[in-house]
């Protein structure tokens, strides 16, 4: 049965291309999620995913939400923040822009600390705003920066967040289950993903692995929202070995396979195939004479952000349209102030795919006349 379900490249930053395991474990008899053999599943599920970032059970737990992976920003923002605390953002993106904006929606306190999109920020800023504003109890960031690919210093900005007293928290969204990531080597107090992202499953499904301390202390914080309040999900998962509302519960069946391949595959066998997938698109885009917004060694190695040719033949839709028909997809970018598109080395797939890849993107090129190498008319090209 697995056989015959189409096996499509996606090369957008998520969901990603999964396993016909993965898929298949969502077809499963009918069951009542409040059963005790679906608790005993979410339970284990809980401290896998602790487990994934190296977290101490005894310290770190995991709280699961049904929805996107923009529903973890909205709640780590809403539910950690004391009576009377500041947020500070660390913004040289699209997603960093966004928890500007979860912000905005709840009215909480903030200070949006913008950098450029191509450029790390400046971690002599970022202390001074700290130092300068006593009353930042939360510093929020983004790990990698999935707009453009850039690799911010988390262990860098989680110490200075917990030299000035704030709590670290980190969109980890795009690297978690790729990147290796370590919760106390890196300063992280909360972190976060979603399903359909680094462990290959489906969407639906989100996550927040963070301290168990701080989740107890924030009980007696402001009440913003009631869908989203980390501590109300935190306390009925404790309780009940529930969540409070009906979860996702096919997309459950569906990450708990997902979790079992990526520990077959291993933390670093697994990194070793993104990096593979990586190196492969980064070539392909080379030969074709490509140029990228992030230089490469600030990439996180799992985003490449390419500016789009300056060929007036040059049609990203008609290029995407071309790929999508013949299995693979590629996505626009999210630069407000240049015209890039983005090929992810997220999922199930490795060099081989991106191989076949390029053989297609070629011919897409030549089908709209797109002169090959790629022409860029003004020389050094910059987001400025
Ligand atoms: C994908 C992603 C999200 C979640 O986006 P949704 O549209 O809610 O799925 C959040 N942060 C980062 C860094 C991401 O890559």
């Amino acid at each position: 049965m697995s056989g015959t379900i189409k096996r499509n490249i996606l090369l957008n930053p998520g969901p990603a291309t999964t396993t016909d395991t993965v898929k298949m474990a969502q077809v499963v008899p009918d069951i009542c999620p409040r059963e005790k053999e679906f608790a005993g599943m979410m339970r284990k599920l809980r401290s896998d995913l602790v487990k994934i970032v190296h977290g101490d059970p005894e310290k770190y737990t995991s709280v699961l939400f049904c929805g996107s992976g923009t529903i973890n920003i909205d709640v780590c923002l809403n539910s950690l923040l004391p009576e009377g605390g500041r947020i500070l953002i660390v913004n040289n993106g699209a997603y960093s822009a966004r928890a500007v904006e979860v912000c905005q929606y709840y009215g909480l306190s903030y200070i949006n600390l913008e950098f450029p999109t191509d450029e790390l920020p400046d971690l002599a800023v970022v202390e001074k705003t700290l130092r300068e504003n006593s009353d930042i109890a939360l510093v929020h960031t983004t790990h990698n920066e999935t707009g453009t690919g850039i690799l911010n210093p988390i262990g860098e900005i989680g110490a200075l967040a917990h030299k000035y007293h704030a709590v670290f928290t980190v969109d980890t969204t795009s690297t978690l289950a790729m990147r290796p990531i370590d919760m106390e080597k890196e300063q992280i107090d909360f972190c976060m993903a979603s399903a359909q992202k680094g462990l290959m499953a489906m969407t639906g499904l989100s996550f927040i692995i963070g301290r168990r301390d701080l989740i107890e202390k924030s009980a007696s914080y402001p009440r913003r929202s009631y869908y989203c309040n980390l501590f109300l999900q935190y306390d009925w998962f404790e309780k009940t070995g529930e969540m409070h509302f009906t979860p996702p519960v096919q997309t459950i069946y569906a990450a708990i396979q997902a979790i079992e391949e990526y520990f077959a595959e291993g933390e670093e066998e697994k990194w070793k195939r993104h990096t593979r997938v990586f190196n492969a698109i980064r070539e392909g885009l080379a030969e074709l004479g490509f140029r990228e917004v992030i230089k490469e060694e600030w990439q996180a190695g799992l985003v490449a952000s390419v500016y789009y040719p300056e060929d007036e033949n040059w049609d990203f839709e008609k290029v995407h349209d071309y790929c999508y028909d013949r299995g693979f997809t590629i996505y626009p970018g999210k630069v407000a102030s240049a015209d890039t598109f983005r090929l992810c080395a997220l999922g199930a797939i490795d060099e081989q795919d991106i191989r076949n890849f390029f053989v297609v993107f070629r011919e897409a090129l030549a089908q709209c006349r797109v002169e090959i190498p790629i022409k860029y008319n003004s020389g050094e090209t910059s987001l400025q």
